[in-house]
Parts: structure tokens; sequence; C-alpha cells
């Protein structure tokens, strides 16, 4: 049994954090009850909160500046290290759950069950395989080309065959691949209805990637479960976001992390030029999607240009900073609202769930940015 004292505890919900309080641990690292702190503990810290859930990574990416070039000339093994190596990073910096929705050669697959087998450190994991694109379009370097609906029901079954336990779509082109206009759909309603058809008969969630106002509402027609990007939705897409009740994963660290480093020439300009003309539209678009009550889930594309894996905290303080969200909401997103969209564990602190905790010497409801640097991370009840 180990006990963790709070000074300030969130649960991960939107009520009011509880005061001095202990969270108590059981053997097998779930926890077992949250009481008035008594007597002696093993942990204790001022503001204690549940694990991150980072709902949109790429493990086998590193942040690096040309990503879709570094997927081409990075030989695989290597590449697979580094997922490896970033697994790691991204549970010392908190994130205790993540999913990969797009890696090559069944990388996350492979790096989640060493994770599971106590292999090699890391996060909880679903990975999605290979992203289910078109032939040529965004992501082709990590994707599974497809050109009709049965081939795009073969490539989920693939996927599955090679261990996913969620399947992404490309519904739009994007900003990280050469000639792909993100505006411009991609996948045809008839391909992603098969596709997500397919994945959900067999209990398999669907993430799509979406960037322009045409693929974003193919996608939510097609009825997946997560829209990630959303950059160009519309009124009559967020209609479509409530009613289907699909999360919206805003990735805000993508766009953000490639215009704040313009100046260091290393970006291909295609990239730069592609993200400044979404990036003004962006702001206004999701934070007036999430003021109408879309479902906000918490992802950052870590692995993209200098969005780092151990940086997911800064996802958490952009949802704060751009999308208007209070701490607490912002957590929320990035904990509670992720786990739903991942369907691993809830992510909040409750009797039953995974002892999965950050501890931080300063509280999260005064200032988001304590999640920056916790002080020790738990997961499964044991600090990491
Ligand atoms: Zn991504």
């Amino acid at each position: 049994m180990t006990i963790v004292r709070a000074g300030h505890l969130y649960d991960g919900t939107l009520e009011p954090a509880k005061q001095n309080v202990d969270v108590v641990v059981d053997d097998g690292g779930r926890i077992a009850e949250i009481r008035a702190a008594t007597g002696s503990c093993d942990f204790e810290a001022a503001c204690v909160t549940p694990g991150l859930v980072n709902a949109h990574a790429h493990l086998e990416a590193s942040g690096e500046p040309d990503l879709m070039g570094a997927f081409q000339t990075t030989p695989a093994n290597e590449r697979l290290l580094n997922a490896v190596a970033n697994a790691r990073k991204a549970l010392r910096a908190g994130v205790t759950t993540i999913r990969d929705v797009g890696s090559s050669n069944g990388f996350a697959q492979s790096v989640r069950d060493a994770i599971e087998a106590g292999k090699i450190p890391g996060p909880r994991m679903r990975a999605a395989g290979a992203v289910i694109c078109m032939t040529g379009g965004h992501g082709w370097p990590i994707g599974r080309m497809v050109d009709s609906p049965w081939e795009s029901r073969k490539a989920v079954r693939e996927q599955m065959w090679a261990g996913a336990d969620c399947i992404k779509f490309i519904a739009t082109g994007g900003v990280l691949t050469k000639g792909a206009v993100p505006g411009n759909a991609q996948l045809t309603p008839d391909e992603l209805n098969a596709g997500v058809d397919e994945a959900h008969r067999h209990g398999l969630r669907v993430a799509a990637h979406a960037i322009g106002t045409v693929g974003i509402k193919n996608a939510l027609r097609a009825g997946v479960d997560s829209v990630e990007h959303a950059t160009l939705l519309d009124d009559e897409a967020i209609e479509l976001f409530k009613r289907n009740r699909t999360f919206l994963v805003p990735t805000l660290s993508a766009p953000t992390c490639i215009l704040t480093h313009l100046e260091d020439g290393q970006q291909p300009k295609y990239v730069v030029d592609k993200a400044r003309g979404l990036n003004e539209v962006m702001l206004n678009n999701l934070r007036g999607a999430y003021e109408r009550g879309v479902r906000i889930a918490g992802g950052s594309d870590a692995g993209t240009p200098y969005n780092y894996h151990e940086n997911y905290a800064i996802e958490v303080e952009l949802m704060w900073s751009m999308l208007g969200m209070t701490p607490q909401q912002a957590l929320h997103a990035a904990t509670a609202v992720a786990a739903e969209l991942i369907g691993l564990h809830k992510g909040i602190l409750a009797i039953g769930e995974p002892a999965d905790m950050l501890l931080l010497d300063r509280n999260v409801g005064d200032d988001v940015r304590a999640l920056q640097d916790p002080k020790a991370v738990i997961k499964g009840g044991e600090a990491v």
C-alpha cells in the first residue's frame, strides 16, 4: 500500500479541488481510497493531479525540423530506438497515457507491447499503426495508401492484423507533406465511410486528420470518434461535432512550434508557408468550437517540428492561453476527456482507477504551468 498526500487534489473532473487528502494506492497500483490526511505517508506534494493523457502523438518522430524528410532518410532501426527514447521522455515529463496516431513498420505497437511487458519505461498506450491515406496523400511516408472503399477496409484489417488498437484516417491534406494542400479533402466520403464501418465493427476507435472544411465534415459524417486539428471548421461542422459527440483534438502545439522557429531556416519553405496561412484562422475557429460546447480532448501532435514529447504540458498551457480554458478545464481536457477518447481508463483520480499521478510543488489551479515541472511522476502507484 502506498499513500500520496496532497495539499490540493485535482482529480481530473471539474469538481472543486479537495484540500489535505491522502490518496491510498493498493498493491495492484489502483486507487483504493481518498480520505482526509492522517498519519504517515510515502509521498507528499503541494498539489496532486492525474497523470497527463496525450491523445495525439507520434513516438517515432522527435521534433525534427523536416519531419517527412527525416522519415525517409533516418534508418528504420534508428527510428525504433527514437520511439523507445521518446516513450521514456514523455513518461518522465508526466504523460502516463498516450495514443500514437501514426507510425511506420508497426513501431508504435512494438513500443506499446514492450512497455506493457515491463521491458522499457513508458506511458500506457494505444497505437494506430500506419495512417490510412490516399495515394501520395498527407502522411504517406508513414501511411498505407488506399484508393477505394474496399482498399480502405482492407487497410483497416491490415492494421488490426499488425496489432493496432485504434485507426487513423487522413481526410485532408496537411502541413508537413510536400504537395498536400491542407484545405483539400483527400480520402473520399465512400473511403471514410467504409473504413470507419470496418474499424467500428471490430471495436476499434477511429481518429481522422482533417484541416480543411469539407474533409472535417466528411470525417464527422462518417462517424469518426475524433477529428484531429479541425482548423478550418465552420458552423455546420460544430453542429455535427455536437450532435455526434465527436471529440476535437486541437494540437495547438504543432503550428505554434513551427511558427516560433521560423528564423532558424531548418524547416522546408512549404511547411512554413502552410502553417502561417492556417494559424490566423485557427485560433478563432477552435476557440469558438470550445465556447459552443464541442468536446476538446488534449493532444499535442508530439514529434512534429520542435514539438517534443517531454513538452506536453505546454499543450495544456496553450489550451488555457489560446482557447480560454481555466487551468482546471485545461487539465480536465488533458486528463479525463483525452482518456475517455482513448478508452483505456477514466483519466481521473477515483477509487478503482490506475494510480497515475503528478506531484507538483505549486497549485495548478493558480497557474497551469505548474504541470511543466512535476517533482514526481507516479504510474500505477510507482514513482518513475
Ligand atoms: Zn499527427
